[in-house]
Parts: structure tokens; sequence; C-alpha cells
């Protein structure tokens, strides 16, 4: 079975494609993250109609900007009327302050929280889940030191936590998963995954904290509609978005899995099988 640790499903890009992701799905269970307080209902929406997705429901940095003062006692009730379901994703990012172009369409009418504002609403959460000992999702970009420091010191849940689309150092791999973490990766990082001639590239330190990941703790996305795979390892393609960039979706999940075996130098079927040992300790059955 291929299980899918980390998607949006509920984004409008994959609306129109429902049916059609349904019908192709493997069977396996998707993991559905709600990102910001007007999607939470979609979510929930999407694990009443198919019964192999989990939903999980957090406040994602890029929005927790824009949270209602309500925000979290909402978030409390979703969690309350689901024992199955996860929180996330939540988390902390730089990027979006240092980084991120002022008009980068994904952040359009976003207030962009600093960082001391989005580790209150992270840690609010975190703690929501420990408290709950609920599967968490985490998402971190650029902020790996502080992302480090804050799990150090607080209480986590017993059975762990997910570190989804993992880009941070390859040594911090072996400190992360003492603290209990998850690490998940998607077909996205296929592109600079191949092993690379310079010693020193982004690509090559990806691959090195790829494989640091202890095989017991991997865990497999699509992160759709983000993240879409190189061209030549698509299987399933959706029209592109209206600025011409592919579009992902979770039919592409067993590329990503194979894409990621082969840098493991491992069978399919064996990867397949310690992964979804992996999902079933971390999310539960
Ligand atoms: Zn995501």
């Amino acid at each position: 079975m291929f299980h899918d640790a980390h998607n949006h499903l509920q984004d409008d890009w994959l609306a129109p494609h429902l049916d059609r992701i349904a019908s192709a799905w493997s069977g396996g269970v998707m993991v559905v993250n709600g990102t910001c307080e007007a999607d939470w209902s979609r979510v929930a929406e999407l694990a009443r109609r198919y019964p192999w997705i989990r939903p999980s429901y957090g406040l994602h940095p890029w929005d927790a900007g824009n949270r209602t003062a309500d925000w979290f006692a909402t978030l409390k009730a979703y969690l309350d009327a689901d024992p199955r379901a996860g929180v996330g994703e939540i988390g902390i990012d730089r990027w979006m302050l240092d980084r991120a172009r002022p008009d980068d369409a994904r952040l359009t009418g976003l207030r962009r929280a600093p960082l001391p504002e989005q580790g209150e609403v992270f840690l609010k959460q975190l703690a929501l889940a420990c408290s709950e000992n609920r599967p968490v999702t985490i998402h971190c970009l650029e902020a790996w030191g502080a992302l480090s420091e804050i799990l150090a010191r607080v209480n986590l849940p017993e059975r762990g936590f997910l570190l989804h689309a993992y880009g941070g150092p390859p040594e911090l791999v072996a400190h992360f998963a003492k603290l209990g973490a998850y690490f998940s990766f998607n077909g996205y990082f296929l592109k600079d995954l191949a092993p690379s001639p310079k010693a020193a590239s982004p690509a090559s330190t990806r691959l090195k904290a790829f494989q640091q990941v202890p095989l017991e703790r991997l865990l497999v996305e699509t992160d759709a509609p983000a993240m879409p795979l190189p061209q030549t390892w698509r299987t399933h393609k959706l029209p592109p978005a209206p600025d011409g960039s592919p579009v992902n979706h979770p039919g592409n999940l067993e590329a990503a899995y194979a894409g990621l075996a082969m840098l493991r130098s491992l069978p399919l079927a064996e990867l397949t099988a310690q992964v979804e040992i992996n999902f079933l300790r971390f999310f539960g059955p």
C-alpha cells in the first residue's frame, strides 16, 4: 500500500479533478492538511466523503498573521469532532520573511507574521498535539536553528512528530530523530536528489540528509498540488496552473516512492513495506 503522508487535496487547484483523483487512488491512506481557518471545513468535508482520507488541521506559518480571535477554539472544535485527526500543517518559516519576493502570488494578501509571532502560534498548536498525543505535521523553511531550539525545550507528543519535506541540514537529522522525528520526502526533490558532481551544492546536502534518515523514520508524501515531480517522473498529468507552472496530484505518489527507493538503493517493495510500518506507527491504524 502506498500512503501519502502529506498533501492538500482541499486546494482549489485540485477541486475540479477530485473524481479523477479518487478513482485513480491506490487504496492507501492520505493525510490531508488544512493550513488556515478558511480551509478546515473543506478538509473535514473530504474526510467525510472518502474513507481513505485522514484529516489534519492546523494554522500554517504563512497564515499565522491573518488568524481571527477565535482561531484556537475553532481548531480545537475540529479536533474534538474527529479523534483520528492530526494537527498540521504548523511550523515556522523564515524564507517568507527574508527571501520571498514581495509579489509572490502564493503570499498575496497575507500579513507575514514575524518569527516570534509565528513561534507563538506554532507552540500553542504543538502543545495541543502533545496533550492529546495527536500526529503533528511540521513545516520548517530556513529556520532550522530556531526549530531545533524549540523542539529541544518543549514537551513533544509521545508518538513523535513529522518534519514534512525535510530540507534541513544533514547534521540535524540524528538530533531530530532522537527527539522522535519522522521525515517525509516528496518527488519534487528527485530533481536535486540525484548525485551531484559538486560536492557542496544544496542538492548534495539534501541527498545527504535524505540518506541519513533512519529507515524506520522515513515517510513519503506528495504535498500536492505543490512540489511537482520532474517532468520525466510525472505519471498523472493535470493541466498547468494559469501561470503555466505544473500541478502535482496524489496520483504521482507511486513515482515518488520509486524515485526515493532508487536513491536509497532499495527494492521498491522493501521501501514500501517499511514506510507502511512507519506510517501506521506514527499516524495510527
Ligand atoms: Zn504542505
